[in-house]
């Protein structure tokens, strides 16, 4: 089978060099041995989406001096496809009527991934399905099994989470109708034949819900890898509103992109002079080989 990797922004704020480095990365694993290698811009939560943000994502992307094939994937114009895995889950879904204050209400306190879904609407019957929806739209939810999922990460190792203890029956479509990012992004890998997923460490956990969603849909799960988040000299987390090491700051202040590329290869243990193009990154790209344990801290920027 042939390998074929992605990079599938978010339109809803500027690329930072964190996530840059997840488009360098993933363009040189898939691009290493030959493979393909898409771009899926996921606006499917339209009111989160920046008017022109997705244009510009693509503009630094090949300023980056990445390729892709094909033009970029939309998310928003896909939503036929999401609906026919709807389809396909059948019973594996069921409608919610819950708001978020009441799961909050009902559930033990929460970490990152917000409160544990209690299951309150799992087993409703027919009758009372039909009077909730008069006063609210439902979301829907996947029944999630019980149990730990293990997985092989090509840098973290081998993972296991335990989905329904951490977050339990998750959201496939909110009630205002918006597709969940968590089937989208399987429906996709899966129609777009991504072979390989490289990406930041903060969706690891997700992966467990996207395994079980590419087997409950009969799809071929890719390979993993989750590179660690790259922080702020301030040990804080690089967000989308660090405005100083956006691509689209460095590029307006006129910055090599071919600097910003070797410093994201050396941040990543690839040997790299001042400056170079990601292609010639190429030849000494193993993923294996790469020293990426911790969190990546950046102190300073060297242009
Ligand atoms: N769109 C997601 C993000 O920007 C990434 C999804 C993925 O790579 O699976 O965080």
């Amino acid at each position: 089978m042939n390998e074929r990797g992605r990079f599938a922004p978010s339109p809803t704020g500027e690329l930072h060099l964190g996530n840059a480095r997840s488009a360098l990365l993933s363009w040189l694993w898939a691009r290493k041995g030959g493979g393909g290698y898409a771009i899926r811009i996921e606006d499917i939560d339209t009111p989160r989406v920046r008017p022109g943000m997705a244009e510009q994502q693509l503009a630094e992307l090949a300023w980056l001096g990445l390729d892709w094939d094909g033009p970029p994937v939309f998310q928003s114009q896909r939503t036929g496809l999401y609906e026919d895995a709807l389809q396909k889950l059948g019973d594996h879904v069921y409608e919610c009527f819950c708001s978020r204050a009441e799961i909050a209400a009902a559930s033990a306190p929460h970490g990152d991934e917000g409160p544990r879904y209690p299951g309150t609407c799992a087993n409703l019957t027919r009758a009372q399905r039909a009077e909730r929806r008069r006063t609210r739209s439902p979301s829907l939810r996947l029944r999630v099994p019980p149990g730990p999922l293990a997985f092989h990460d090509e840098i973290a190792a081998d993972q296991s989470f335990d989905t329904r203890q951490l977050v339990g029956d998750f959201v496939l479509r909110r009630g205002d109708g918006i597709f969940a990012y968590q089937l989208a992004v399987v429906v996709d890998d899966g129609a777009m034949a991504i072979t390989q997923v490289l990406r930041g460490a903060d969706l690891l956990a997700s992966t467990a819900r996207q395994i079980l969603l590419h087997r409950l849909l009969g799809q071929r799960e890719p390979r993993w890898a989750h590179v660690p988040l790259v922080i702020a000299a301030s040990g804080e987390r690089l967000s989308k509103r660090d405005k100083s090491l956006s691509l689209s700051a460095l590029r307006k202040r006129g910055v090599d992109p071919r600097q910003v590329v070797a410093h994201l290869a050396r941040l990543s243990g690839l040997a790299a002079r001042d400056a170079c193009e990601a292609r010639e990154l190429l030849g000494g790209f193993s993923l294996p080989k790469l020293p990426l344990r911790g969190p990546t801290r950046i102190d300073a920027l060297p242009y």
